[in-house]
């Protein structure tokens, strides 16, 4: 049987299970500073924790769960890492350089079931969902990369946006934010750290009640249900109003700020009729919404979707803001390298079938 990632375990979660196997609580705080301030590769590096002790963790755990398959670079520095999960799998995970710093975008799920109409991840049926040790390895294995260039570089920012729905797999997102925020190991500020949904109204309830303090995205895409419906089957079963009252919901309880992601879709949802539409839908969330105009990276499956031109991308800007809704266009990172959801995995998954 595959050994379960050790940074999967939150620090609480390290200790209860080290008490329960006859160690002390207090060996989970050096194992921590291994992992995460050392950041070693292998059990035996844990010179100064109790010998006995590594030799319990390295029977029971791994510290790899992930092999780099392919790693891209882009002109501007974004690099896109394939890795192997331990069953095979293939997942994707994206470092980009911004000007605040160096932000890392996660898969959560191999695959993704909401299957929107426009996305390269839904291609593909989600077969499982990650563990939280496979999502935060994801950030360990670029955080590795980084230190090997030995610039002293580190990951300052944490996306939730890559394959998968974050909200299908809670859990898992929970702990992965836990250990990732968590003083004791990368730090990882909870104001640094973003998480994208389609939408799972329940779910953000839920969400905001954990009262985490990330930020949140929500990828809403079109003003109106008929249109997102078309574009994004999952609103069919979770329609506008419902995800708006989930957002008033966050909203009034966090005093947060909600992110809200809208892809431009050329003379499909990027007229000035939806943008005024868009306006007055966000209404009632007033200062507390802020759109991201996303430009759409083409996926050669769907066809029918094309980028929209740059005349109506600014044209439903000014017609945003004249509204008086917060909103900026999305800078884009390494479109050389198919860094948009899923194109690589989705890519790399057809060459070897086609072998
Ligand atoms: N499942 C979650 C998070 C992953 S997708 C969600 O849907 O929010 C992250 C973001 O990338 C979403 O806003 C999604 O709509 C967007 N996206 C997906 N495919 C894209 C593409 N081809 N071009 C641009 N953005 C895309
Ligand atoms: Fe899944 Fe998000 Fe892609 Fe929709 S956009 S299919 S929810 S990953």
């Amino acid at each position: 049987m595959n050994k379960q990632s050790i940074y999967g375990l939150t620090i609480d979660q390290l200790a209860n299970w080290l008490t329960e196997h006859g160690k002390k609580k207090s060996r989970a705080q050096q194992v921590w500073e291994y992992l995460y301030r050392k950041r070693v590769t292998d059990f035996s590096e844990m010179t100064e924790v109790n010998q006995a002790c590594v030799q319990l963790l390295a029977d029971n755990f791994t510290l790899q769960t992930l092999q780099e398959h392919i790693k891209q670079e882009s002109a501007d520095g974004t690099i896109k890492f394939l890795f192997k999960l331990q069953d095979g799998n293939l997942i994707e995970t994206v470092l980009m350089r911004q000007k605040y710093g160096l932000s890392v975008c996660v898969t959560t799920q191999v695959g993704c079931n909401i299957g929107c109409s426009f996305c390269a991840s839904g291609l593909l049926a989600k077969s499982r969902d990650l563990s939280s040790g496979e999502i935060v390895e994801q950030i360990m294995n670029v955080q590795l990369h980084l230190d090997k260039k030995g610039q002293g570089e580190t990951v300052s920012h944490v996306v939730v946006m890559g394959i998968g729905e974050p909200f299908d797999n809670f859990e898992n997102l929970l702990d992965f934010i836990k250990v990732i925020k968590d003083d004791k190991g990368l730090a990882i500020a909870a104001r640094r750290i973003t998480v994208s949904t389609s939408g799972l109204a329940d779910k953000l309830i839920e969400f905001t009640d954990k009262g985490l303090q990330v930020n949140l995205a929500v990828s809403l895409h079109a003003p109106n249900n008929e249109l997102r419906t078309r574009i994004m089957k999952i609103n069919r079963a979770i329609p506008i109003e419902k995800l708006m009252k989930a957002m008033e919901y966050y909203v009034d309880k966090t005093n947060r700020r909600i992110t809200i992601e809208y892809i431009l879709l050329r003379d499909v949802n990027d007229h000035k009729q939806e943008a005024e539409e868009l306006a007055e839908l966000l209404r009632p969330l007033g200062q507390k919404v802020y759109v991201n105009l996303i430009p759409y990276n083409p996926v050669d499956e769907h066809s029918q979707y094309q980028r929209s031109e740059q005349e109506a991308v600014l044209s439903f800007y000014d017609t945003l803001k004249k509204g008086g809704v917060n909103c900026k266009i999305r800078q884009e990172h390494g479109t050389d390298i198919d860094a948009a959801c899923g194109q690589l995995r989705s890519k790399q998954i057809k060459k070897t079938e086609a072998k």
